[in-house]
Parts: structure tokens; sequence; C-alpha cells
């Protein structure tokens, strides 16, 4: 019974802090945020409500190249993601491109599907490079 009570409030916590994330997120960092509303909490746990919560079609993966999964609410829908090259942040972009893309491709295609990542500076790290710069100045 005590470990049923346990259970379910480490998977509030998890579902809690992926809702009020607004990006896609690492498991680690699922971990750190969860940790801090219920305690004792583990890995394991985490990488377990992980794949339930996929299973249940609650949570999506976000895979970046070269990147271990992130994950994301499912009841997000359709969206893109840009990726900070500097900080390594990972920002949701609201709305498509689905006109140009589907410019881009032959006529007679039909695109079932696409996947769009922008990558560059993020706003905070791209102002830190100006301030850079213009101090060697
Ligand atoms: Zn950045
Ligand atoms: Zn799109």
């Amino acid at each position: 019974m005590a470990a049923i009570v346990r259970n379910t409030r480490q998977r509030a916590a998890i579902r809690k802090v992926l809702e009020e994330s607004g990006y896609p997120m690492l498991p680690e960092e699922i971990l750190a945020a969860a940790q801090r509303l219920v305690q004792g909490l583990g890995i394991a746990t985490v990488y377990r409500n992980i794949n339930t919560l996929v299973e249940e079609r609650w949570l999506t993966p976000v895979d970046l190249p070269g990147q271990s999964s992130r994950y994301e609410l499912a009841s997000k829908g359709h969206h893109h993601h840009f990726c900070c090259t500097n900080c390594g942040r990972i920002f949701d972009l609201p709305g498509c491109v689905e006109g140009g893309v589907r410019r881009m491709v032959p006529r007679g295609f039909h695109i079932t599907h696409h996947d769009i990542l922008l990558s560059g500076f993020c706003d905070t790290c791209r102002r830190a490079k100006q301030k850079s710069l213009s101090a060697h100045n």
C-alpha cells in the first residue's frame, strides 16, 4: 500500500514537471526538477514513468541528431525546435512552415511528415557574444 502511494506521488511529480516545462526535457532534467517536489526519486523511476507515459501517448520523444531523447507533452501537437549551439538549450517554436515545405518537393510528391530543427544562438547567447566582441574593440 505504502509503495503504491509513493509511486503515485512520484508519477504525479514527473507529470507536473513536464506539464509546466516550456521545452522538451532530458530524463536527467526531469529528475532534477521532480526531486524538488517528491523525495527519494531516482533516475530508474523517471525512466520507468517516461516509458509508461510514452506508451499512453501522453508524452512524445524528441530526438535530436547525436543526442539522447528528450520528452514533451504529446498534446502540444505539431511544432518545431530551436537548438542553441552555445548553451545547448532547446526551445519550442510554435507554428509551422507547411506552405514552404510543400514547395520544396517535386510536383506529384505528397509529404506525410516533416521534421525541422533550427539551430544557432539563443537570444541570451547572442547578446553575450555581441558583448564580448564589442569588448575587444
Ligand atoms: Zn544559448
Ligand atoms: Zn511543421
